[in-house]
């Protein structure tokens, strides 16, 4: 018998790691690869927010914290949040976790019985399902499609609703299309939300701030306030201020909520590391140019990226609105054949096709719940996009 649990067997590894070991095979081999799949900015942590977690070591911020996080921090959060959706939580309804992933891990860990549906709008961020199963619950993918720029319908949500739901998970601007609800989408989901009380809302709002549109990100709570009673919002500073490593993340909700999942936190981590926390309270009370320049940079590299792309026949381009991916449609390349013989049969076939004919690291959609579509990031260098699109757009020209 295997000493690994039957719950732990029902989830596996997200396949950018997959991915990334592949990358290492091949280079090691000596191939040049242009490694597309890259889930975290590529520019570092900002000097100020590095200086503040010296300071914080060298003040001795180096004990146990808070389990329930900082107060500084759980302060700059709540300005934030007040600004960014309007709310305005007492820092008894914030926590602090190890990244916005163990805020919502320990969401679904603090809240879901056996069986508990969640509704998640696919193409999705590859951990949610898994971290549903892992929880008891059943995750309940939604298709959306190019056409609805992989937006949930208000239809599509009512459909998908029954007595077991408990969440529906949104994530605007979205890991992996870039998709981002715009205030009338977002009233025609709340409409619905309105009518199904028992169902709560569970916001990732982690690439808020990286939004091209010029506009602000609005939040589900902003459009009806109503539903704050029952909404979970989700922050974090990795994506916004190239702070990955420093796995800060924060959560904010109803008061019964937010202390079920500290208990969880307590009996588990006891709390995110007290220098990230630090670190954290500059990033979100600092200076935020740091914010705008990043944002700025992923805009005109998503402009270079969606320009190619889109002249490729049998790719199909959505212009992501935030975030740092492109997710093409690809299933207009399914059943060409390679210069090799090989016929194209499904998207993992094209990203191999494309790692061994053009060197570019993509990664297959299947994996986010969409199959016949590939997600490539533009967290990489302009001159690798360009590369990187232009080696995709001949590989595809081979195709007969
Ligand atoms: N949510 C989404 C949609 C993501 O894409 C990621 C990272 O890839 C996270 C959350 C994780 O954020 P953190 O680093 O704060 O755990």
């Amino acid at each position: 018998a295997s000493i690994v649990s039957d719950r732990i067997r029902r989830i596996k590894l997200s396949p950018s790691v997959a991915a990334r070991a592949i990358i290492a095979d091949l280079r090691e081999q000596g191939r040049e690869i242009i490694d597309l799949t890259i889930g975290e900015p590529d520019f570092s942590t900002p000097a100020h927010i590095i200086d503040a977690a010296k300071r914080a070591m060298d003040a001795g911020q180096t004990k146990y914290p808070t389990s329930q996080g900082t107060t500084a921090l759980r302060r700059a959060a709540q300005a934030r949040i007040k600004e960014d959706v309007g709310q305005d939580y007492p820092i008894a309804q914030i926590i602090v976790s190890t990244g916005a992933k163990q805020v919502i891990f320990n969401a679904l860990g603090a809240t879901l019985n056996d069986g508990d549906e969640v509704i998640i709008p696919a193409p999705f961020w590859v951990s949610y399902p898994d971290m549903v199963v892992v929880n008891g619950g059943v995750p309940v993918a939604v298709a959306t499609t190019p056409e609805q720029q992989y937006k949930l319908t208000p239809e599509a949500l009512e459909a998908a609703i029954t007595p077991r739901t408990k969440w529906l998970m949104m994530n605007s601007p979205s890991n992996p299309t870039g998709a981002l609800y715009t205030r009338e989408d977002l009233e025609g989901l709340a409409e619905v939300l309105k009518r199904h009380p028992q169902v709560w809302l569970m916001t990732d709002d982690i690439y808020a701030r990286l939004n091209f549109t010029g506009e602000p990100t609005v939040h589900p709570v902003q459009v009806a306030p109503e539903l704050a009673a029952r909404t979970l919002i989700i922050n974090g500073v990795s994506k916004a201020y190239a702070m990955t490593g420093w796995r800060i993340g924060y959560g904010a909700g109803p008061a019964d909520l937010i202390k079920a999942m500290a208990v969880l936190q307590s009996q588990s981590t006891s709390g995110a590391c007290s220098i990230s926390q630090a670190a954290a309270v500059e990033a979100l009370s600092g200076p935020q140019d740091c914010v705008r320049e990043f944002a700025g940079i992923f805009r005109q590299r998503r402009d270079a990226a969606v320009e190619r792309l889109s002249q490729v026949p049998g790719l199909k381009v959505v212009v992501p609105d935030g975030a740092f991916y492109v997710f093409p449609d690809c299933n207009g390349l399914l059943g060409k054949t390679t210069p090799d013989g090989k016929v194209l049969e499904n998207d993992t076939d094209v990203t191999h096709y494309l790692l061994r004919e053009a060197g570019v690291a993509v990664i297959d959609g299947h994996a986010y719940g969409a199959p016949g579509t590939f997600r490539l990031s533009f967290a990489a260098s302009l001159d690798d996009i360009e590369k990187g699109c232009e080696g995709i757009r001949a590989a595809c020209a081979r195709l007969s």
